[in-house]
């Protein structure tokens, strides 16, 4: 069976938040991006759905083009508390390395049924078909997160910018705003501000 997070944590040695088992939502839905350092550099996306943080790896992360997929690998759930973990995280630990609270705000289902019903996150996710908009910092506007059913890449799953007026292909987030949404700081600012306390 998958591990679950607590269960690839060792809480003695990392300063990351435990999983209560709290199922407390937030007044409205959350997400937020997570530049991880680790091995790779990636970006951890992690939307509230049921009062837990669904979470992908997206290694290139997200992309303001509506002609661009990036590819989100999904990974276990994170409890509520961590869309606040910025820090580091003590090497040789699961996912040892300097983690910023990239971008962050409030999300919305903008998905309907055929016949203009709404739909929810929760019903959506089950689905694997996602239609999303995002109120952040740098993120804005609709995406889509769409669980592939077939082929070598079944069971991953796809980012892609919607077309509206925020799409811009000529932006890229990741370069022109690579500091934290909270804090300002960069990657090198955390790593040095931040050392593990254990
Ligand atoms: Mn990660």
């Amino acid at each position: 069976m998958e591990r679950n997070y607590n269960d690839k944590r060792n809480f003695n040695r990392t300063n990351e938040p435990k999983d209560t088992g709290s199922r407390k939502r937030s007044e409205k839905p959350i997400f937020v991006v997570q530049k991880h350092d680790a091995s790779n550099l990636h970006y951890d996306f992690r939307v509230e759905v049921d009062g837990v943080l669904k979470s992908w790896s997206v290694p290139k992360g997200p992309n303001t083009s509506s002609l661009v997929k990036r590819m989100a690998i999904p990974t276990e759930d994170h409890p509520m508390s961590y869309a606040d973990f910025e820090g580091v995280i003590i090497q040789g630990e699961y996912g040892g390395g300097t983690v910023m609270i990239w971008d962050k705000g409030t999300v919305e289902s903008i998905r309907t049924s055929e016949d203009g019903t709404p739909v929810s996150l929760e019903e959506s996710y089950e689905a694997g078909s996602m239609e999303i908009e995002l109120h952040g910092k740098k993120l804005r506007g609709g995406y889509n997160l769409i669980r592939m059913k077939g082929g070598k890449m079944r069971g991953n799953w796809l980012l892609v910018k919607r077309e509206d007026k925020y799409a811009d292909a000529r932006k890229d987030l990741l370069e022109t705003q690579p500091d934290s949404a909270v804090s300002g700081r960069s990657l090198a600012q955390i790593s040095k501000e931040e050392r593990p306390k254990k």
